[in-house]
């Protein structure tokens, strides 16, 4: 069947099919999936790096201004026993996430860290990183050291919106500088955003999903917002839509985006995860094509703790690994092991 995917219209009335119509419209994604992509998924190990940040992000649990936060930053150790670990395991590449630091002692941690991996691992592992905002000088420092792809969700493409969602020193047009220039400096970028935020209609979903198109990223990690209690948006808890109907809408996005961006690396998120226990499960069949097992140590897990319900904060290393396989073969997909699973749309553009 052939979709409208012209406007946000067409687009919005798509994220609101339900029952047998939203089974089909999954359906045809995951046929545009294995036409593109295939049927394997790639592995990527997570290293939730740092919980220290600068911004003040409205939804998120570790913003600067939640006092009750245990502030950690892994040791240089830590983060290579996880890449080890990764690379044993045969997950192609690994993704070092983390608050938001521009000083240079972290600017340098990190270019650091970048080389260790590359060199310890013999170059095989790919890595992406997801640290934030920053300078065009430093992704440069960052790419050079041997950094693959970069993840920096646009959040949400209405800048109206964006201003309700964050302090007034978080600026829409930045984050959109800092993906241009991402994309100058060779990464493999990706964006994303967040599904169910209170004040979010449909039809601005369904501008998002365009709007990844517009920007022609080479990979989406996206997923439902989800409610935490310390932060400022949990005021607006009433005004969202159901963990049910959130579901419902992310699944259908993620169709909607495979539909029209076929070659993309789509992300199975944790967040998708936290709203039902078949989530990861259901992304990876109907449109997803990573998917990142948890290794940060068991430790700091519960420290990174972004919304209500996050999964995955009691696994061990070995339980992450073997828990996404399971996932992996129960949506019907096959492991890319010792694979880096680089974009096919990256690949295409250069
Ligand atoms: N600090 C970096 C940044 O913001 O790009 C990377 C880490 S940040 C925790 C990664 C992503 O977590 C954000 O882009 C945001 O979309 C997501 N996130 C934060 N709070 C969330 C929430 N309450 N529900 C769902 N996702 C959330
Ligand atoms: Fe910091 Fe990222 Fe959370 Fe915003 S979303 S407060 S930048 S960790």
């Amino acid at each position: 069947m052939d979709y409208d995917l012209t406007g946000p219209e067409p687009v919005a009335g798509l994220l609101l099919l339900r029952g047998e119509e939203a089974r089909e419209l999954r359906s045809a994604a995951h046929e545009t999936k294995l036409r593109h992509v295939g049927g394997k998924v790639y592995l990527r190990g997570l290293i939730e790096y740092s919980n220290q940040c600068r911004k003040n992000c409205y939804y998120c649990g570790i913003r600067r201004g939640n006092a009750k936060v245990n502030r950690y930053q892994l040791g240089r150790e830590e983060v290579l026993q996880a890449a080890a670990f990764a690379h044993k395991a045969g997950f192609g590449s690994i993704v070092l996430q983390g608050g938001e630091r521009q000083d240079e002692a972290f600017v340098r941690e990190i270019e650091e860290l970048i080389s260790a991996i590359m060199e310890s691992s013999r170059g095989e592992l790919g890595i992406t990183l997801s640290l934030g905002e920053q300078n065009p000088g430093t992704y440069a420092r960052w790419k050079k050291a041997g950094a693959l792809r970069y993840l920096l969700r646009i959040e949400t493409s209405s800048e109206e919106l964006y201003a309700r969602l964050h302090p007034r020193d978080h600026s829409f047009q930045a984050r959109l500088d800092c993906l241009r220039a991402l994309r100058d400096e060779g990464y493999q970028v990706g964006s994303g955003i967040m599904i169910g935020l209170p004040f979010q209609m449909p039809v601005q979903i369904a501008r998002d999903l365009l709007f990844l198109k517009d920007l022609d990223v080479d990979m989406v990690g996206m997923g439902p917002y989800v409610e935490h209690a310390q932060t400022p948006l949990w005021d607006f808890r009433h005004e969202i839509p159901s963990r049910q109907e959130r579901y419902e809408l992310s699944l259908n996005a993620w169709a909607v985006l495979r539909l029209l961006m076929p070659d993309i690396n789509i992300a199975s998120t944790t967040a998708i995860g936290s709203l039902s226990p078949q989530g990861r499960e259901e992304a990876l069949r109907v449109a997803a094509n990573v998917i990142m097992p948890n290794l940060t140590p068991y430790a700091a897990r519960k420290e990174y703790f972004l919304y209500e319900h996050k999964i995955c904060i009691e696994e061990s290393q070995e339980d992450s690994r073997e828990n996404i396989e399971k996932i992996i073969r129960a949506a019907g997909c096959e492991p890319g092991y010792f694979a880096q699973g680089n974009s096919l749309h990256f690949a295409a553009r250069k």
